[in-house]
């Protein structure tokens, strides 16, 4: 199973399991996917900002550092930026602070390969990114809206 992160003509984005992609497309082209907000069925995919591991397994650990904030008062944006947070804190594994070193343990195969994420400071960001280890940034807003 492949989940896609969909988007409907209005803007509304929500998530799709799907057996491929060749699923995914037959059953839009049938109309058969529609937007949960508003039934619309003009759907289309749009690029997920987490890969996981999958069949080819590729990890890509994601680096949330704890001291970032996201405003956006009233914004419709927030809304979705809540839920593609929500989305990737249920598929990545929590490991804090240590965050980097369990990012370099799965680069280097020493842990097993999956999406974490946790705190890493900007010196440590770099570092990782230094040693060609795929990590990104999350602005994180605060935890108890995530749940
Ligand atoms: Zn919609």
């Amino acid at each position: 199973m492949i989940i896609f992160d969909l988007s409907c003509n209005n803007g509304h984005r929500f998530e799709g399991w799907f057996q491929s992609s060749e699923a995914f497309d037959a059953q839009n082209a049938k109309g058969l996917v529609s937007c949960p907000s508003c039934a619309s069925g003009e759907i289309r995919r749009i690029p997920s900002a987490v890969h996981l591991g999958g069949a080819h397994g590729s990890a890509r650990p994601a680096a949330a550092p704890a001291n970032t904030a996201v405003t956006n008062p009233g914004g419709g944006l927030l809304g979705a930026y809540r839920q593609l947070m929500t989305a990737i804190m249920t598929r990545t594994e929590d490991v804090g602070a240590e965050f980097a070193d369990e990012a370099r343990r799965i680069h280097y195969l020493e842990a097993p390969e999956r999406p974490i994420r946790g705190q890493a400071s900007e010196k440590e960001f770099r570092a990782l990114r230094e040693e060609g280890i795929e990590v990104f940034r999350l602005p994180v807003v605060g935890k108890e809206d995530l749940n």
